[in-house]
């Protein structure tokens, strides 16, 4: 078979830990065999973004920006312990984190749905993929403990000069107290990223807040959302036949539960943690959990929504062999190659993408998986197998589907 062409490099952003032997396995055996990879590389492992510092991963990201599309492995976020493990220079930041803010986006994690693993809600039957906003709020909010009666107050020093000032509360005795932000800037990107990706799926777009109580701060993300709906998208969202749609976030929990899933819920930044946490473990394993950070400018950028399987790298250190799950890796892989096919007009690339994506599903189908599911399985008899023999056993059935 001749192998499939490339026009404009992917970025490839590769990581840490047993996510770094999944990315190389997942390269020789499902990808290069087939397509005439064409990356631009950078090494995000600890070791060279502490020789760089972290210089590499700033490079990437500009890379992502330029280039599109980028697919990532899972990194370390450096602690204190990792500190003296990698005898580093400095505690570096997430890699994570260093990229969202270059690419202003917003990340959307959509569980891989398999027949033989049952969401825990009965009536769930497509995905439904949450979009969380990844600015502000509690997560860059200043909080104080009094121990002492007194008054807690908001003042707001504009660049002007003006002065706003209001009361939160007369305390009488010890209390707490917190004051949080965000800017209009990073909520019109927030929208713009969820419109531009329910687009992109052709599914519906909620998105819910708390604007009853809340009425100025929720009230503003329910309005910019809907002055950038009613002017931006509105007819684009119509010619597709599919919807926006506000709701409180209460109403949404409801509705999500009864519903039969396939649209996108946007939440902020903290309903996302939570949500995404909640849908994710109700359809089964964060190791069939994919993740695609979205710009508002459309550039992409794919990876799984675990880490880097610590637990599982010492091991494979000692010898010993892991039953690895590489889905949501080989789906990062298949996402950014099919988008690249998409954005480079290379119907051979997208259809790559599908089969390898099938090839997933068919030998899940079979029985085969790795341990993490072979415990969740219902209606069928797991043979579990090992990290290797699972991607080759993935790798056979791909060579099937191509014809190779
Ligand atoms: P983790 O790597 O997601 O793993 C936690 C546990 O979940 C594993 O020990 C394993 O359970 C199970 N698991 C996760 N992915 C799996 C897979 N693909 N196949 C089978 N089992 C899987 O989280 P962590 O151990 O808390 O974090 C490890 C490192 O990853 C940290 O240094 C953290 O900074 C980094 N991290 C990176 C990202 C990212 O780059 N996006 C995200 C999160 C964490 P069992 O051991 O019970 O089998
Ligand atoms: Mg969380």
């Amino acid at each position: 078979m001749e192998k499939i062409k490339m026009n404009v490099p992917v970025v490839e952003m590769d990581g840490d830990e047993m996510t770094r032997i999944l990315w190389r396995m997942i390269k020789d055996e499902l990808i290069l065999p087939f397509v005439e990879l064409k990356t631009e590389y950078y090494d995000l492992g600890l070791m060279e973004r502490d020789r760089t510092n972290d210089e590499v991963t700033h490079e990437a990201a500009e890379a992502a920006k330029r280039l599109g599309v980028a697919v990532k492995c899972a990194t370390i976020t450096p602690n204190v312990q990792r500190m003296s493990e990698y005898k580093l220079k400095e505690m570096w930041k997430s890699p994570n984190g260093t990229i969202r803010s270059v690419l202003d986006g917003t990340v959307f994690r959509t569980p891989i749905v398999i027949d033989c693993v049952k969401p825990v809600v009965k009536n769930w039957q497509k995905p439904i993929t949450i979009a969380r906003h990844a600015y502000g709020d509690v997560y860059k909010a200043v909080e104080l403990r009094t121990d002492e009666p007194g008054t807690a107050e908001l003042v707001f020093t504009g660049a002007s000069g003006k002065v706003s000032r209001q009361t939160i509360q007369k305390m009488f005795g010890a209390g707490v107290i917190q004051g949080m932000h965000n800017n209009e800037k990073s909520i019109e990107s927030f929208a713009r990223a969820c419109f531009n990706y329910a687009i992109e799926m052709k599914q519906d777009l909620w998105f819910s807040t708390k604007d009853t109580i809340s009425k100025v701060y929720d009230g503003a993300f329910k309005e910019i959302f809907e002055r950038i709906y009613e002017n931006e998208y509105k007819e684009r969202f119509e010619a597709l036949g599919i919807k926006y749609f506000y709701t409180l976030i209460d109403d949404a929990v409801a509705r999500v539960i009864r519903s039969e899933g396939g649209f996108i819920w946007a939440c902020k930044n903290y309903d996302g943690d939570v949500m995404s946490d909640m849908v994710s473990t109700a359809f089964g394993s964060l190791a069939m959990m994919t993740s695609v950070l979205v710009s508002p400018d459309g550039k992409f950028e794919y990876e799984a929504a675990h880490g880097t399987v610590t637990r599982h790298y010492y091991r494979h250190l000692n010898g010993e062999e892991t039953s690895t799950n590489p889905m949501a890796t080989i789906f990062a892989w298949s996402g950014a190659l099919r988008k690249r096919g998409e954005m480079d007009g290379l119907a051979d690339l997208c259809s790559y993408a599908d089969k390898l994506e099938q090839a997933c599903f068919d030998t899940l189908n079979s029985g085969v998986m790795t341990k993490d599911l072979a415990g969740l399985a219902e209606g069928i008899e797991p043979k579990v197998v090992n990290t290797g023999e699972f991607i080759g056993a993935i790798a056979t059935r791909l060579t099937e589907l191509l014809g190779a």
